[in-house]
């Protein structure tokens, strides 16, 4: 298959119609890493988005391209809300991607009010991008987010030229509104969790519904190079959806609508202090990290499962009425097996 390439939003970058999420490779060897990435590349995927909160993502993905940094275009992103921090974390970044720029550097994870003070605040982490965009460490700012209306308001700030939010045929909560906002500003739409984080398990389902999406570009997760070549099969094949398609979408929909957490954080905080979005995903994050590598990086949101005493709040406040308590009970119990298994 000839992979096609698009422009990312008013970048003058141009990236294969797919991209490479890299968090899954956080599991694999460096060796093993290293021949995924390279072989997503062969196979025509020229897109690899990391983070600096994705442990040794970054550094597998400078071994991988070492030489050849003009033929691949790189984002990352970080978690500090404050300048210097954020600084830090670039240039950490850049160091352990073996490069000298970055073509997109995200905020990522903005999505309460109090985040966005911070980062666009006085010494926030988005006047580290600026400089360092000014000094030709950055080429392009992004920023990413779970919940719509921060989403809406940053991409309507003119600040950034690309965002990256969920979307998958559950988590719909882009589409119209986000994505029309996203077209008028012309900024690049990187659709994160095409898979909703793994529930969904028909691949070729999952990125039928993307593909009739236009300006949308998928970062999947990848961690073998089987997992690579079934969606690069599939984007060689004209996106019909038929009658079957629709009905297991609509059967996705209906099973996993009210278990499915969108990460949307309208159920915070809670009184007790449960850091109740984090904990909900727990599993989510045990299948694409591995649960010893899970515990670690869970471990302070899962600690505060047990303070929780059931008193409902975050479930009036969640959209999709979520049984939150009954949830994140499961939840801990899985964590407390995972550590058992880690310990023993
Ligand atoms: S539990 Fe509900 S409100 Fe809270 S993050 Fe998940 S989907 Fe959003
Ligand atoms: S039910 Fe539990 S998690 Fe939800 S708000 Fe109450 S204490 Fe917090």
């Amino acid at each position: 298959m000839l992979m096609r390439y698009v422009k990312l939003g008013r970048t003058d970058l141009t990236v294969s119609e797919f991209g490479f999420g890299c968090i899954p490779i956080i599991r694999l060897s460096k060796d093993d890493a290293v021949k995924v990435l390279r072989h997503a590349f062969e196979r025509g995927i020229t897109f690899f988005d990391t983070a600096n909160a994705y442990r040794d993502s970054e550094e597998k993905i400078g071994v991988a391209f070492a030489g050849m940094r003009d033929n691949v275009v790189l984002a990352s992103k970080t978690l500090q809300r404050r300048e210097e921090e954020a600084m830090g974390h670039l240039e950490n970044s850049l160091r352990m991607l073996k490069t000298d720029y970055l073509d997109v550097y995200q905020l990522h994870q903005v999505a309460q009010e109090e985040d966005w003070h911070e980062v666009s605040g006085p010494a926030g982490a988005l006047e580290a991008v600026m400089k360092a965009k000014a000094a030709g460490k950055v080429r392009y700012v992004g920023v990413t987010s779970h919940s719509l209306q921060m989403a809406l308001k940053m991409v309507r700030s003119g600040l950034f030229d690309t965002v990256q939010f969920p979307f998958n045929l559950i988590e719909e909560g882009a589409n119209v509104e986000l994505l029309g906002a996203t077209r008028e500003a012309v900024l690049g739409f990187i659709s994160m969790k095409p898979f909703a984080g793994g529930a969904i398990d028909n691949a070729e389902v999952a990125f039928k519904y993307l593909r009739n999406h236009s300006g949308v570009i998928p970062i999947p997760g990848f961690q073998s190079i089987d997992q690579v070549d079934e969606i690069v099969s599939i984007y060689s094949r004209p996106n019909i959806i038929d009658e079957q398609d629709i009905a297991m979408m609509e059967n996705y929909r209906s099973e996993l609508g009210k278990i499915f957490c969108r990460r949307c954080e309208y159920c915070q905080p809670c009184p007790q202090g449960v850091m109740i979005t984090p904990a909900m995903g727990y599993p989510t994050v045990a299948r694409r990290m591995s649960p010893p590598i899970a515990v670690e990086f869970c471990r302070k949101a899962m600690e505060s499962v047990p303070l929780c005493t059931e008193c409902g709040t975050c479930i009036e406040r969640c959209p999709y009425e979520l049984k939150i308590p009954e949830i994140l009970k499961a939840n801990y119990a899985l964590y407390e097996k995972h550590l058992k298994e880690k310990q023993d």
